[in-house]
């Protein structure tokens, strides 16, 4: 049996004595779009960052391809090859031009020779339609560009498992739609990925599960059609009406 690509059980993080999530378990198969949404502070980029082992939790298990990932001997700069992570900020390296971001990890975590990362930057770059901004410093480049160059860059590594924390959220909103392009493609091309997003028709469009968190914990689980039109619990309910308005009669 094929097991799934990442499992996490009863996942509690804590700062101090605040407890952060509160025994978090799901699981995501290969190909699962999972979209985390819930309101700002209830732990979607804690999770995520759990995940991505940027942040140690106090218990439960996270199993990347069935491997438990705080096993004694699991090197994390290795697991971090195959959990490709963005975020709001770009985090491209100012002073490199978008080739040199993107050869950067490739050549010194795998070992890749400059041929063949560059050979794999500009097939990227080509898809995009960025191959003419290859020598472009971030500073030359617009929000939006900055963002798909700093997804390619976690796409150089081939990861398995891509993680997009509130990528669009610093963008223009002209610039959101061709992140957004980007990440519906590789959705469409298989990768499996894990979406916190507030572009909630994107997420409809994106997302093969939504996953509803409200104070460190999931409050529901849905497919997109029933958590964007019939919303299991009240809590999601609410949390989906701050994206809705109504048309107010004019009192004068
Ligand atoms: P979200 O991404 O859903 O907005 P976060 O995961 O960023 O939520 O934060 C969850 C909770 O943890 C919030 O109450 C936040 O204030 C707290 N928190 C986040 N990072 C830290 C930190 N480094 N130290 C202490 N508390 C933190
Ligand atoms: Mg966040």
């Amino acid at each position: 049996m094929d097991v799934n690509l990442l499992e996490v059980e009863q996942l509690r993080k804590s700062y101090k004595d605040a407890e952060v999530l509160k025994g978090l378990s799901f699981t995501l198969a290969r190909g699962d779009v999972l979209v985390v949404a819930g309101p700002s502070g209830c732990g979607k980029s804690t999770l995520l960052r759990c995940i991505n082992g940027l942040e140690p939790f106090q218990s439960g298990v996270i199993r990347l391809s069935g491997r438990d990932l705080t096993a004694p001997g699991v090197k994390w700069t290795e697991v971090r090859q195959k959990v490709g992570m963005v975020f709001q900020s770009y985090e491209l390296f100012p002073h490199m031009n978008v080739l040199d971001n993107l050869l950067l990890a490739p050549r010194k975590a795998q070992g890749l020779s400059k041929s063949e990362a560059s050979a794999r930057a500009a097939s990227l770059l080509e898809r995009v339609g960025l191959k003419d901004k290859m020598k472009s410093f971030p500073r030359e480049l617009s929000g939006g560009q900055k963002q798909r160059v700093a997804i390619l860059r976690a796409l150089m590594m081939k990861p398995e498992l891509m993680l997009f924390d509130e990528v669009t959220a610093a963008l223009d909103p002209e610039m959101v739609r061709e992140v957004l392009d980007l990440m519906l493609e590789l959705a469409t091309d298989g990768m499996t990925m894990i979406i916190v997003t507030h572009e909630m028709q994107f997420a409809q469009a994106a997302a093969s599960r939504v996953l509803f968190m409200d104070e460190g914990e999931i409050v529901e689980t849905s497919s997109p059609d029933v958590f964007f039109t019939f919303p299991k619990t009240d809590r999601a309910k609410q949390f989906l009406n701050i994206f809705h308005f109504e048309k107010k009669e004019r009192r004068h």
